[in-house]
């Protein structure tokens, strides 16, 4: 094996993703420092659903998508709403999503999509087995459950493409349903198992752990917002200039400002969602569970059931407005046995997203020395990991064991 050159290497972003990388680069043996503006794992990262969705190749936009959104928008329990003041700054992004909804595109980014999920499970190990953090891993699938038979028929693309990606589930019927989550009530006709994915316990609580991992090998954390650059080799902060060899920007959805600065262009925004914790009900829930029809994750976490809701275009700056999954608490409230519904604490959290699904990965244009790793969107938490130990394969030019085309800037 070659010998890897030490250098210095300056990651923005506090995140999965940040620290992922930031893990990777140090086992290298690298002299990193994370520059965060809050504290480690507040963001985007810590209000998840929790889910290690190995089979969540599927992208936003899918075919029929761009017709259903009016009827999406004007229900008051639907999976999508809009901050109309910030349309104007989203239409490229539209245009593009909508371009992706073709079909052939969603069965080329979904398989891009598959080809990172498919490493994700290994980089969570590496990281989980160095942290010793396994208890904060449940490792007992995700299920997603239907009450129509419509609406299981509407899911026939998505297991088809699945399939074709290797993504692996399994269909179940009503008993099914009943034995794996006796919690839930018996209204569930439908479901699908995915058998390979994971649930973390409280994710803002691993990220915590992974940076602890991080600053005990000898890393450092800078708690400064990262305003600019000085060519490739230093970053500006608000406190001064900070030297080094190798930049990561893993800043979600504020990355797109960072790499404007640098003379590039890239299609990332935000899909914002909302989550509302609530108390465990009298038994509680397994695993995760999806509800179909209403676009609700309900995770049993370490401090109680996590409610996540569905997407917000609205970009980064607005403030959060609770109505809609406060409604949602109650509108769902018929599905889980001694569902509570007292709120315990709630959050808005920024889904760094590109129109295709598909995440920005590799190194700028005319900088080779900077590396970007952003936009994982919906399953941003799954592929943290998996991008940090690319980028550190890509810093030490050692093969990624994947394509990585797809996922270029540019
Ligand atoms: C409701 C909801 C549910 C979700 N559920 C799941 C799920 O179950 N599974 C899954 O895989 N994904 C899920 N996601 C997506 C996932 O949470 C994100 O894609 C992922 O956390 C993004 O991680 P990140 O590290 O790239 O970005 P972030 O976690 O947003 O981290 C970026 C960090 O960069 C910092 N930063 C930004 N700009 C600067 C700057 N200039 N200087 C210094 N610091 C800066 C920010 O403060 C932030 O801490 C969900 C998202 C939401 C909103």
């Amino acid at each position: 094996m070659t010998e890897i050159r030490r250098r210095r290497a300056a990651v923005i972003g506090g995140g999965i993703t940040g620290i992922s990388a930031a893990l990777f680069l140090q086992r290298d043996g690298h002299d990193v420092t994370v520059f965060e503006r809050d504290e480690i794992g507040t963001g985007t990262s810590m209000g998840n659903s929790g889910v290690i969705s190995i089979a969540g190749c599927i992208p936003t936009s899918v075919p029929g998508i761009v017709g259903r959104v009016p009827k999406m928008l004007m229900d008051p329990y639907g999976p999508l709403s809009i901050r109309w003041g910030y349309l104007p700054n989203l239409l490229p992004w539209l245009v593009s999503f909508a371009r992706n909804s073709r079909e052939d595109r969603v069965r080329a980014n979904a398989r891009a999509k598959s080809a990172l999920l498919e490493l994700s499970h290994a980089a969570y190990d590496t990281l989980i087995e160095q942290a010793d953090a396994e208890s904060m891993i449940s490792r007992r699938g995700v299920l997603k459950v239907f009450r129509s038979n419509a609406s299981f028929a509407g899911a026939k693309f998505e297991m088809d493409v699945m399939r074709e990606c290797g993504r692996k589930f399994t269909v179940l019927g009503a008993d099914d349903i009943r034995q794996m989550e006796p919690a839930l009530q018996p209204i569930f006709e439908h479901g699908i198992f995915y058998d390979d994915n994971s649930a973390l316990r409280h994710p803002g609580r691993l990220v915590q752990r992974f940076a602890r991992t991080f600053v005990e090998g000898g890393g450092k954390i800078v708690k400064e917002t990262v305003t600019g650059f000085q060519g490739d080799t230093a970053i500006r902060t608000q406190a001064g200039d900070h030297e080094t060899d190798i930049i990561v920007i893993a800043a979600g959805s504020w990355s797109a400002d960072l790499v404007r600065q640098l003379g590039s262009r890239i299609m990332l925004d935000t899909e914002r969602g909302y989550h509302i914790m609530l108390p465990h009900p009298d038994t509680t829930l397994n695993r995760p569970v999806a509800l179909a029809e209403h676009s609700v994750f309900l995770s049993p976490m370490e401090h109680g059931l996590r409610m996540t809701t569905g997407v917000e275009l609205g970009g980064n700056e607005a403030p959060p407005d609770f109505t809609r999954a406060r409604r949602m608490v109650g509108h769902i409230s018929d599905a889980v046995k001694g569902f509570r519904t007292a709120e315990q604490s709630n959050w808005l959290g920024f889904r760094p997203s590109t129109p295709s699904g598909v995440p920005y990965l590799g190194a700028l244009p005319r900088h080779p020395n900077v590396y970007l790793a952003a936009g994982g969107g919906h399953v941003g938490m799954t592929m943290g990991p998996v991008s940090g130990r690319i980028v550190a394969d890509l810093v030490a030019g050692r093969d990624p064991g994947v394509d990585l085309t797809p996922y270029r800037i540019g």
